[in-house]
């Protein structure tokens, strides 16, 4: 990795100051863990003008449990949503995704936020500059040509974050602050499916909370993630399922995955699926519909067909084992 370029950092100490700080200067760049940002601008990705540093917003760190959901501050570590005993109890797919997120050490700094946000990835992007120039670039940073898809015009690069289909399968909003004011989004709208701009943030807008409505009663949830290292590693394929499943009857599916293609999204065609015991027929209709769905490139390097497979058994095991908890 290249050595750190200087630049200046200011620290509001509220969400407003930051996107006050956003409009005065639209090339600075939001920080909060930076366990994302910080390596990609070693990797002379990026070369914004200025952080905007969001640990000291306060409101940032809110964890509200309330009759209607959960409200989750932007700046909640990962850390805390991996270990504390509300979220691994009421909300276990959300707790089990956070905690395959990097090593313990990101996980203390890295925030929800930011997870939501991280940049997409591809083994011709995530690397140094020097690498990147040999290769002529690519289309999503500083090149014309998508090695993974030459004759495309658009960047298929991943996207790697573990929490969003955790979120998505619980049907979660985000809150979005900006110079026009507060708008709330189903995380399923916030990515579209583009990897060199997955997300939908407008100049100026940063994500302040999570809001995570009221699970149905019996509801049953995992994530189950595919990675080529299993202490700490981005996924190749991560699946979460929620589900509730009455007198051994699947009476509803959630299903969202990650890792595959170049947002997260929610799987469609479960309802299908539902109204009847979980059988090994039903786990393999799913798989389809899974494999159907998914559409890895060689942005990694796992081949394309493998990960398509593996996203398919995961959910399958995933939602057989939960049928039967
Ligand atoms: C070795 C290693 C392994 C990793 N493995 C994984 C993994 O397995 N799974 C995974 O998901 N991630 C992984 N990561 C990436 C990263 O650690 C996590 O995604 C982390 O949650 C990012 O959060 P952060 O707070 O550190 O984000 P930052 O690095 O601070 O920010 C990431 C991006 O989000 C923007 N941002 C931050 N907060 C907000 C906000 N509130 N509103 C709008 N934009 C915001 C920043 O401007 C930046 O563009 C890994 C990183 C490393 C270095
Ligand atoms: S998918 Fe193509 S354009 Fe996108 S990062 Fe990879 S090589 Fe670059």
């Amino acid at each position: 990795m290249d050595s750190m370029t200087s630049f200046g950092v200011q620290s509001p100490h509220t969400a407003a100051a930051a996107v006050a700080l956003l409009v005065a200067n639209p090339h600075a760049k939001l920080i909060a863990g930076g366990t994302d940002l910080m390596p990609n601008l070693r990797h002379g990705i990026g070369a914004p003008d200025g952080l905007i540093d969001l640990n000291q917003i306060e409101e940032l760190n809110q964890i509200e449990r309330s009759g209607q959901g959960w409200i989750i501050g932007a700046g909640v570590t990962l850390s805390q949503l991996a270990t504390r005993a509300d979220v691994r109890s009421e909300l276990p797919l959300l707790a089990q995704a956070a905690a395959t997120v990097a090593g313990p050490g990101h996980r203390t700094v890295a925030t929800l936020g930011g997870n939501l946000c991280l940049d997409t990835r591809c083994m011709f992007y995530n690397q140094g500059q020097w690498w990147r120039e040999s290769n002529n670039f690519c289309l999503k940073h500083g090149g014309e040509v998508c090695h993974v898809a030459p004759q495309g015009a658009r960047c298929h690069a991943a996207w790697s974050g573990d929490l969003a289909p955790a979120l998505i399968a619980l049907n979660a909003s985000v809150d979005i602050l900006g110079p026009l004011g507060l708008r709330q989004l189903p995380l399923s709208e916030f990515y579209v499916d583009d990897g060199a701009q997955p997300l939908t943030l407008t100049p100026a807008e940063l994500i302040t909370a999570v809001r995570i409505p009221s699970l149905r009663p019996g509801s049953r949830s995992g994530y189950r993630k595919a990675r080529v290292r299993g202490a700490i590693d981005f996924p190749l394929a991560g699946v979460a399922a929620c589900c509730v499943v009455s007198k051994d009857v699947l009476t509803e599916l959630r299903v969202a995955l990650t890792g595959t293609n170049s947002r997260p999204f929610l799987l469609t065609g479960t309802e299908a699926l539902c109204q009847q015991p979980v059988t090994p027929e039903l786990l393999t209709a799913l798989g389809k519909l899974v494999q159907k769905q998914v559409n890895p490139m060689r942005t990694t390097g796992t081949s394309a067909a493998y990960r398509r497979q593996v996203a398919a058994v995961l959910a399958q095991r995933l939602v057989g084992e939960l049928s039967v908890l």
